[in-house]
């Protein structure tokens, strides 16, 4: 197969550094699933990745909440490398909020719960506090109605819209969204998709994982797509999807589109 050279940075991040990546390695036993990850995320940019299954795209996300460790290279939050274990650790995973695709509320609590435990652990705020900034934010997703539901009672776009508000509940500095519409009905995906819209218009760092086309040429400053562990191409959305320059993109778009 013959590759285009790998063009990095083609559309520079805007803002200040927030989240950087140089030269990150990961392996699973023989399976080097990032290879040589050099990625800069700047203060408010929307960076969609995309790729084949198992190219690594939750692996990167992993690793850049510390779910994951990495073998080599350095992941920055901040300016600061990510801390390793303890209060440091459970910080960071309050900075950058995560969004899955299988929702992971806590189904023995109720939606308000949900939102206002991290609040109350992790932040250390009082309960009144937590409640009212829960319900402030439980209205922004659109399911203010449903605070004193159990998770199960909700439709899953429902759902997911709560495990949103329940990230933005730490006051993030960067959201990572894992495939958060893949596990939805069809017709529930637009309004977790609005809401994803909404926070990138109001300025949210956000590190979106999609097949969503739509939301990627809409809302992002940035494309990156990985195959086999790579950053094969970083793009504008409109160069990506109307001009990809490697095969490998050709290919997985020519799959999807
Ligand atoms: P993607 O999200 O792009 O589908 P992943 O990051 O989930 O890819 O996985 C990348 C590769 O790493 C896949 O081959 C997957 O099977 C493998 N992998 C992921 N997590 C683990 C793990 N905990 N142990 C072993 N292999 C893993
Ligand atoms: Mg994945």
């Amino acid at each position: 197969m013959t590759e285009v050279s790998v063009t990095k940075d083609e559309v520079p991040p805007t803002g200040e550094p927030l989240v950087v990546l140089d030269g990150v390695n990961k392996h699973f036993g023989a399976l080097h699933v990032l290879q040589d990850i050099n990625l800069t995320i700047g203060q408010g940019e929307v960076v969609v990745v995309i790729g084949p299954s198992g190219s690594g795209k939750s692996t990167l996300c992993r690793a850049i909440n510390r779910l994951e460790t990495i073998d080599s290279g350095s992941i920055a939050l901040d300016g600061k490398p990510l801390p390793q274990e303890g209060k440091e650790l459970a910080r960071l995973r309050a900075d950058v909020g995560m969004v899955f695709q299988s929702f992971n509320l806590f189904a023995h609590k109720t939606v308000l719960e949900n939102v206002t435990l991290g609040q109350i652990k992790v932040r250390k705020k009082d309960k009144k506090a937590a409640d009212q900034y829960a319900r402030k934010l439980l209205d922004r997703v659109g399911v203010g109605n449903q605070a004193d539901k159990y998770p199960a009672q909700l439709s899953g776009g429902q759902q997911q819209r709560v495990a949103i508000a329940r990230a933005l509940a730490m006051d993030p500095k960067v959201m990572l969204f894992d495939e958060p519409t893949s596990a939805l009905d069809p017709e529930m995906i637009n309004e977790v998709l609005e809401v994803m819209q909404q926070l990138a218009r109001d300025g949210m760092t956000m590190v979106v994982v999609t097949h969503e086309m739509g939301f990627a040429r809409s809302a992002a400053n940035r494309v990156v797509f990985m195959s086999d562990g790579q950053i094969v191409e970083e793009q504008s959305p409109e160069q990506f999807f109307t001009n990809p320059r490697s095969d490998r993109a050709r290919d997985f778009l020519s799959k999807i589109l």
